[in-house]
């Protein structure tokens, strides 16, 4: 091997491909779309199933840590709540309008020539009506969701025949690996959840934390905002290509210089 080709190889980034949570991830928790899920799952859980309004909120919040949804822990509690009219319910009359076109991420994404996919908890419909507002509709390769990790909830004859499968838990990430046929260790995985991030570095892939300025203990990144990607991994646009990647090599073997060389991940 000759110095040239070995130095390539040096800048070449660790990462195949890029895997991205949606709600939360790529556009801020703060502008209204979370807190009307909340109160949507507080409203189903009172009028479909017949809890107590003062009960609601905290319900929510317990069978989200035991279960990892709503659905999931209704499911597996007893209820006969079919996946798709609990998501009409819960993201049917969301202010969809409040998430806005984000051009600024679009061309961030659009600069990145890996593998991105999405792998969401959230329905496809949900997922695909935020890709739009955002107008990130066609940046992604794959998109992995509810559907895809469920596959065969809705021919399920017994609640308990198929119980239902969603991040945090080990199953969800091993049926995204495999639907994406993805190599984890080169797989950079976003996502604003400690706990999915803390499930997806126990199956090896590489993680960042999305929304929070202090890493959580298994991630290697932390990013306040999505946006900030270029400055926290910059070795995500390190490409050893052809046509535009040329220009890539000189841009990023500069930022290389100023941020490798102290040892530690940028945003450690
Ligand atoms: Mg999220």
């Amino acid at each position: 091997m000759d110095h040239c080709s070995k130095s390539l190889r040096e800048v070449n980034s660790p990462f195949d491909c890029l895997l991205f949570d949606l709600d939360d991830t790529l556009y801020s928790s703060t502008i209204g779309i979370a807190a009307a899920v909340k109160r949507n799952i507080e409203d189903f859980l009172v009028e479909k199933c017949g809890f107590p309004k003062d009960k609601a909120s905290s319900l929510r919040i317990e069978l989200f840590r035991t279960y990892g949804s709503t659905l999931a822990g209704l499911r597996a509690l007893g209820y006969d709540i079919g996946a798709d009219d609990y998501h009409s319910f819960v993201h049917g009359s969301l202010p969809y309008e409040v998430i806005k076109a984000d051009l600024q991420l679009r061309n961030l994404l659009r600069s990145i020539n890996q593998r991105k996919l999405i792998f969401t908890n959230s329905d496809r419909n949900h997922a695909i009506k935020v890709l739009e507002k955002l107008g990130l509709h066609d940046c992604f390769d794959q998109i992995i969701c509810f559907e895809t990790i469920n596959p065969n909830l809705s021919i399920s004859s017994r609640l308990d025949e198929f119980p239902v499968v969603l991040k945090p838990s080990i199953d969800a990430m091993k049926i995204a690996l495999n639907v994406a046929n993805i190599d984890p260790r080169r797989t950079l995985f976003l996502d604003d959840n400690d706990r999915n991030i803390a499930a997806g570095k126990s199956v090896g892939l590489r993680t960042a934390l999305v929304g929070k300025v202090m890493k959580s203990k298994e991630a290697d990144y932390a990013l306040e905002s999505i946006l900030n990607l270029r400055q926290v991994i910059p070795e995500i646009w390190i490409m050893n290509g052809t046509d535009g990647g040329n220009h890539q090599i000189k841009r990023t073997r500069s930022e290389i210089m100023d941020s490798v060389l102290p040892a530690t991940p940028v945003g450690a």
